[in-house]
């Protein structure tokens, strides 16, 4: 099983350093290789996504990743930025399957920001298509004026399309995962404005028919955004574009307390798959030892399950993130009256240990 081990930057360096940690302690034969991605990468070879980095992760069965990004690199031209070494890994491995599962844990009701009512029990999966959508469309860019008086760009647009054979097989995912679960799937869409999501819509229809026990029904973007925040556990399974997933996978995210809690995996047609978690490289609390890893920790749990074929061992990391909650012990994004704050450095080792016993 071989793990290409991306940190990145920020706290990128600091979460995937414990969710090592805890993977080594599980004894199974990883052979992990370590490589520079994002901001890392571009200090050191002038790229974000060096082509070393990038055959390293895919000649690896997964792709363990922490986050890349600082607002110091915003002035760099598009291409040379951190996060476009995140579309490149989507792009060049064909991860086109996003899961975020948004888990709201019992220990952590109250760092919902939402009526402990509404969230307590929440497990709903977003499912978002990750390698279309207007953020891959051509063409793309600014239009320069031609008369001379505007020395800048005078419209900048860009073109939202999808193929049917990128919804067809996102949709397959949605309803593959539905079956495992609660057999409810959402399929969010602006199909009343937008010519690329009414096409969206009628193909979910269609490959809904080959899911007869599952049931399908349609929402729109705006409609997802209001019952997200008003009645999250209407949801089973979400799935949705690339933008919208973008959007919503986000706001799903606050409802179970913290960013720093939810993992994420990108899937290709192969199982293998990229794992990191949902939120980004954290500048603001970078080297200050106080980042959540859960998230990172639980993003490898997922790469135990989805592309090593390791099942009980990713319960074992879910059951020990569980036990280390009920103990008590909270980074300072999950900490709240009456638990103990911990860093990260102790939030991974205390994992470890619930591992151990
Ligand atoms: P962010 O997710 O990095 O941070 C948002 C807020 O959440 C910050 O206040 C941060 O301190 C907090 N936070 C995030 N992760 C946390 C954790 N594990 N524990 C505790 N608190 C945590 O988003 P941002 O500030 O908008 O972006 C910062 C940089 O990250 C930007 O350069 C952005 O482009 C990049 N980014 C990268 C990814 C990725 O690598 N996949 C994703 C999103 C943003």
């Amino acid at each position: 099983m071989k793990i290409a081990v991306l940190p990145g930057d920020g706290i990128g360096t600091e979460i995937v350093a414990e969710a090592i940690k805890v993977l080594k302690v599980l004894d199974l034969p990883f052979e992990m290789e370590t490589a520079l991605v994002g901001g890392a990468a571009y200090e050191a070879h002038g790229h974000p996504l060096p082509e070393s980095t990038l055959k390293l992760a895919q000649a690896s069965d997964a792709v363990l990743f922490g986050a890349v990004g600082d607002w110091k690199y915003d002035t760099l031209d598009r291409p040379l930025r951190p996060e476009q070494a995140i579309l490149g890994l989507r792009k060049n491995m064909g991860l086109f399957a996003n899961f975020r599962p948004a888990i709201c844990y019992p220990q952590l009701v109250d760092a919902s920001s939402l009526k402990p009512e509404l969230v307590a029990g929440l497990d709903i999966l977003i499912i978002r298509e990750l390698t279309g959508d207007i953020y891959f469309g051509q063409p793309r860019g600014r239009r320069v004026a031609t008369d001379g008086h505007f020395p800048g760009a005078e419209e900048a647009f860009d073109t939202m399309r999808y193929s049917r054979p990128e919804i067809e097989r996102i949709a397959h995912v949605a309803f593959q995962a539905a079956m495992k679960r609660d057999k409810r799937v959402t399929s969010v869409d602006k199909a009343n404005v937008l010519e690329t999501f009414q096409f969206w819509k009628d193909i979910v229809t269609e490959i809904g028919l080959q899911y007869p026990e599952v049931t399908l029904d349609h929402m729109y973007v705006d409609n997802a955004a209001m019952q997200l925040v008003r009645a999250p556990k209407r949801f089973d399974v979400v799935v949705t574009g690339n933008m919208f997933g973008d959007i919503l996978s986000d706001a799903a995210a606050m409802l179970t307390g913290s960013i720093g809690m939810l993992p994420s995996a990108s899937l290709n047609s192969k199982n293998q798959g990229l794992y990191e978690p949902s939120h980004g490289s954290a500048p603001d609390i970078a080297g200050k030892g106080i980042a959540n890893p859960l998230a990172t920790i639980l993003s490898a749990a997922m790469m135990l399950r989805f592309s090593l074929n390791q099942v009980a061992a990713a319960d074992r990391i879910e059951a020990a993130v569980s036990k280390v909650l009920d103990s008590g012990l909270r980074t300072t994004d999950i900490w709240s009256e009456g638990t103990s704050r911990v860093g990260t450095v102790e939030m991974g080792d205390a994992v470890v240990a619930a591992l151990a016993k």
